[in-house]
């Protein structure tokens, strides 16, 4: 399967605590296969809270060299973390777009200081950044449209009093248009996409009446893998891509899953086996005693916890892969530990590591798996273990 690729070398554990593991080179390989889906405009890469848990620096910087030229951030502060960052590296001439927007005079300066693109939602936000601009030409500003989330971005009863306002800061000159798709990953949810693409359209032609080369931009991952389907009608625009850069497949589990299928998996978490222990029948694990082995068993104690970002909503559920071979959660996960059943896993000892998400063999966890044990989305997973410390 082309998304087993491997990760280097197995992990050593300097500290016993859990290390989460990027693939810089599988978040490049998946730049480049989406890249390659673009239709006219080349997409632009969302690397917002830490890239996803895969850390700001080292992915923009892979994404960078391997040709990206346009990286959306969260808040303007993350903004001016990576325009330092890139311009340590000669990354200047990369455009940053911090998607939350111009929440202040000092969000609006910085985006004058540093060179990010603002995003503005209401007249309130063109105003801080009109304020804060006294170059001699117009400054570019992004501008989002509400079309279906609820969500930010100017309504549709307000779109003429919006434009007005936006065409009373004439030191502003609207260039990029932006609105974001609610449920592009259901195959069974076509029709809601449409409905947001047209809402989107419409906003557009009232747009370009007064700014003819604004630019458009409107799917995520999932809108852009399945475009030719989802936005067959939409002109040239600018696809946003997230998830997928990190290996997700936003259509797992749906009739639309292929289209995702070579995306290669970015992160690996790993912690360290402390000890194995028989269990006799009757005996109790973990705090409240909520799981009691009813014949002997052996059970391995896993050096992570809840404090490490592995929820204690997976006790009793989760599953870590330990020699290849999948390991049950048994009782509570603790705030530093937890313990696998290792009955099966007849060699399992002292010093072995075990996999939180991915690992190898039919004991793999991916992130679907532990999504799906978590009760939560791959997306949750990566930004929750991504805070551990990494290695790349
Ligand atoms: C997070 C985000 C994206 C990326 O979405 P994915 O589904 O991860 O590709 C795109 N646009 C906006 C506005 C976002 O907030």
């Amino acid at each position: 399967m082309p998304n087993m690729q491997r990760f280097s070398s197995p992990p050593d554990f300097p500290t016993g605590l859990p290390l989460t593991r990027i693939s810089l080179d599988n978040v490049r390989r998946n730049w480049l296969f989406l890249a390659s889906k673009a239709k006219t405009l080349p997409p632009l890469a969302v690397i917002k809270a830490d890239a996803y848990g895969h850390g700001l620096g080292p992915v923009a910087k892979v994404l960078v060299e391997a040709g990206c030229r346009t990286l959306a951030v969260g808040s303007m502060d993350e903004g001016v973390l990576l325009r330092n960052m890139l311009s340590d590296s000669g990354g200047e001439a990369v455009s940053i777009i911090p998607l939350l927007g111009v929440l202040s005079p000092r969000d609006a300066a910085s985006a004058v200081t540093h060179n990010l693109l603002p995003v503005v939602s209401s007249p309130e936000e063109a105003a801080f950044v009109s304020q804060a601009w006294s170059g001699a030409s117009p400054l570019t500003v992004a501008v989002k449209v509400e079309t279906g989330m609820a969500r930010l971005g100017f309504r549709e009863y307000e779109r003429e009093q919006f434009i007005g306002s936006l065409r009373s800061f004439a030191n502003l000159k609207p260039s990029l248009l932006l609105s974001h798709l609610a449920a592009a990953d259901d195959p069974n949810k076509h029709a809601t996409v449409a409905a947001q693409a047209e809402r989107f359209l419409t906003a557009y032609a009232a747009m370009r009446v007064f700014w003819p080369d604004i630019a458009l931009s409107l799917a995520n991952s999932a809108g852009f893998i399945a475009q030719d389907v989802l936005l067959p009608s939409l002109p040239s625009h600018i696809g946003r891509l997230g998830f997928a850069l990190y290996g997700g497949n936003p259509f797992a589990g749906t009739s639309w899953e292929h289209l995702g299928e070579p995306l290669l998996p970015a992160m690996e978490v790993t912690a360290p086996v402390m000890g194995v222990y028989d269990l006799t029948s009757g005996q109790t694990v973990s705090y409240g005693c909520t799981y009691t082995a009813e014949r002997k068993m052996r059970v391995a104690i896993i050096g992570a916890g809840y404090a490490d970002g592995f929820s204690r909503g997976l006790s009793g559920k989760g599953h870590v892969c330990i020699r290849g071979r999948r390991c049950p959660v048994l009782g509570r996960v603790c705030m530093q530990m937890h313990v696998v059943d290792v009955t099966h896993v007849s060699c399992a000892s002292f010093g072995d590591i075990a996999y939180l998400l991915g690992g190898e063999g039919p004991g793999r966890v991916t992130p679907g798996d532990l999504a799906r044990d978590w009760g939560t989305i791959p997306h949750e997973i990566f930004c929750s273990l991504g805070k551990n410390p990494r290695v790349y």
